[in-house]
């Protein structure tokens, strides 16, 4: 028996990055990895420019509430202003560029217009109203990481910047495989004995929202031979192989044995629930990952112990899993695994779904995250608790 930890500790210690670097639309490079620095080659904003619709000048020439100044331009959002004659004072508009010469701008609410000029009745302090060139981002300052993930934000900041593309690692390949000669594909009819294939679409959707590119390969029944086909075919598709089932302690689950055959198999008791029964290996050169076949094993284990080995093989950085404290509205024993409980956060705190079984998938979609019971550890009412909001693991 392993621990979580030391589980996730052998997996990345045998991972490398599995893909390389290509050129993607910005538009469609959310959720990618990015495969060097980013480095700004402009100024954002590229000029000192007004942060206020109103009236620049040079603070120095403010002749009091009472006197006017001539106005001697007017600068827009996108026009190029000229030097600002002393002693005048230019309309201005929020986004344009500060004249040179200027270096105050007053806002239009503080100020009077007449046909001759402007009066400016409160005058701020020197250099109000203006912001600087550079200010939000240096020109040589690096603004993306090798292996930062790109979310809505780091895709503007690189538009801010002018980038219509960015250098990103490819999508890892993850072939899915669902193993069970019970398992029968939503959509069609259920017999005697059947149930629906719901890992399948699980690992599909979780890996897809990682951004991975899926190789959906479906079921193979609980025939040595077909396990051992499709797996052959998943390590050709694919850059790492995820398998759902059939590798437990049954005289049915085959899962095991192929791998053992095709290349090498670490077959790991890992202290956790749920998702005892865990495989690690390689097909063929192809790094392979045996999920648990019950339902809730098969999320569980896919956000704390598969992820961080995906993100490794991807390049992504994983900037770990913090968790949140939150008060328990319930109270639990002791165990001896490493416990993910599916819980909901309230106001008062987080509160627990009444079926923890493996098999309660409706837990999983009813919770917004996951307490962590540390192995030995007893869970009391009233007390913190280790949260996971579900939000830490995208
Ligand atoms: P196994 O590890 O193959 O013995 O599966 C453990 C439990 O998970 C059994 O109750 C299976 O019926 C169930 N199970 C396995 N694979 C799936 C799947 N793809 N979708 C839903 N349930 C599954
Ligand atoms: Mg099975």
């Amino acid at each position: 028996m392993i621990s979580v930890t030391e589980a996730i500790e052998t997996l990345l210690a045998g991972s490398r990055r599995l893909v390389e670097a290509e050129n993607a639309e910005l538009m469609t490079a959310t959720g990618r990895t990015v495969a060097g620095d980013l480095v700004s080659p402009v100024y954002v904003p590229p000029a000192d420019n007004s942060a206020m619709d109103g009236y620049a000048l040079r603070f120095a020439d403010w002749p009091g509430a009472e006197a006017e100044l001539s106005l001697s331009q007017r600068i827009t959002a996108g026009s190029v202003p000229s030097e600002l004659e002393t002693g005048t004072a230019a309309r201005i508009f929020t986004g344009a560029a500060v004249p040179p010469g200027a270096d105050t701008v007053v806002m239009q609410e503080n100020c009077e217009e007449s046909e001759t000029g402007v009066r400016i009745l409160k005058m701020p302090a020197q250099g109000a109203n203006i912001r600087p060139r550079g200010q939000d981002v240096e020109k040589g300052q690096t603004v993306l990481r090798k292996g930062q993930r790109l979310r809505p934000q780091e895709i503007g900041l690189a538009a801010s910047l002018g980038f219509a593309q960015v250098s990103v690692y490819r999508r890892l390949k993850v072939a899915v495989l669902s193993t069970g000669d019970e398992l029968v594909d939503p959509g069609t009819e259920a017999g005697p004995g059947q149930i629906y294939n719901s890992n399948r679409f699980t690992m599909n959707a979780q890996l897809a929202a990682w951004g991975f590119e899926v190789v959906d390969m479906g079921v193979a029944r609980d025939e040595f031979d077909m396990v051992k086909d499709m797996m052959l075919e998943a390590a050709e598709r694919a850059d790492v192989i995820v398998t759902s089932g059939g590798v437990s302690v049954g005289e049915e689950d085959h899962v095991k044995a192929v791998v053992a055959e095709l290349g090498d198999l670490g077959l790991w008791r890992i202290a956790v629930k749920p998702g005892k029964p865990f495989a690690f290996g390689h097909v063929r050169g192809t790094p392979f990952l045996g999920l648990p076949g019950n339902p809730v094993s098969v999320f569980v284990t896919l956000l704390i112990i598969a992820r961080s080995y995906l993100f490794a093989c991807q390049g992504t950085e994983d900037r770990g899993l913090h968790a949140v404290p939150q008060k328990a509205l319930f109270s639990k024993k002791s165990s001896w695994r490493e416990d993910y409980i599916r819980v909901r956060s309230g106001s008062e705190g987080v509160e627990l779904y009444p079926n923890q079984s493996s098999g309660a998938l409706f837990s999983t979609s009813w919770a917004d995250g996951l307490v962590r019971q540390a192995t030995g550890s007893e869970i009391r009412e009233g007390e913190l608790v280790d949260y996971l909001p579900f939000a830490i693991f995208s």
